[in-house]
């Protein structure tokens, strides 16, 4: 329970700085409109381009699952907003009631394993497509249903509740650090060194498996800022 609740609390955190604290009513405080939905099948194309699904090209190219797997975790920031924005915009309650609903779903338990395995190619691509589906139907939300197919994706994608919490954490806070170093303003350097800035986010992971997001945060500042200087 403790952590998806703690997903859910840091993606309302980054809403509120990224948007303002007025965005579960669909409008950033740039006054943009916020639409989780196509978020959600946007980013889930990126997931099917990790595949080699392009009948006329690179045919023989492996399927990349480490870049699967960041897209699974990008797609998850937008699904828990989409949820967070449905439950206060139909008064089903606040983020720990969203909690509890959510680690009372078989398909999350589920995630409470230690294996990893991946599913095929074609496997992963029609669940990918169940949740493009969810995205564009033009009636409303069902919340449920878009958490029972992302949990099957996430263990398609050989990743866990473990995992995909870490993974979570990690970018999320990077999203956070991107933000406040001028991400929305198209100053924010993204190659470090020859480096995308998720894979040194990762590496830091790796590295210190304990780290806490704050201390993530202050690593990453000092990698970037070391980065200004040189
Ligand atoms: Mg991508
Ligand atoms: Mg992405």
């Amino acid at each position: 329970m403790d952590k998806i609740l703690q997903m859910l609390q840091l993606q309302a955190q980054l809403n509120d700085a990224t948007n303002g604290d007025k965005w579960v009513n669909g409008m950033t405080k740039n006054g943009k409109i916020i639409n989780w939905k196509r978020c959600i099948y946007m980013e889930s194309a990126e997931m099917i381009d990790s595949f080699s699904w392009k009948h006329w090209k690179s045919i023989h190219q492996e399927p990349d699952w480490d870049n699967l797997q960041i897209e699974v975790v990008d797609v998850w920031h937008f699904i828990m907003s989409l949820a967070i924005e449905n439950y206060a915009q139909n008064m089903r309650g606040q983020i720990e009631n969203l909690a509890i609903d959510i680690s009372e779903l078989t398909s999350f338990n589920h995630l409470n394993v230690q294996t990893r395995t991946f599913a095929s190619q074609d496997e992963v691509i029609a669940k990918v497509e169940n949740i493009m589906l969810l995205s564009l139907a033009k009636e409303g939300v069902n919340i449920e249903n878009f958490m029972k197919e992302f949990f099957d994706l996430v263990l398609m994608s050989g990743l866990n509740l473990e995992t995909l919490y870490r993974l979570y954490v990690g970018k999320n806070i990077l999203n956070q650090f991107r933000q406040d170093n001028g991400y929305k303003e198209g100053t924010y350097i993204k190659v470090w060194n020859g480096d995308e800035d998720n894979v040194i986010m990762k590496k830091v992971w790796e590295e210190n498996g304990d780290i806490t997001p704050e201390a993530l945060y202050r690593e990453l500042t000092k990698l970037y800022l070391a980065l200004n200087k040189s």
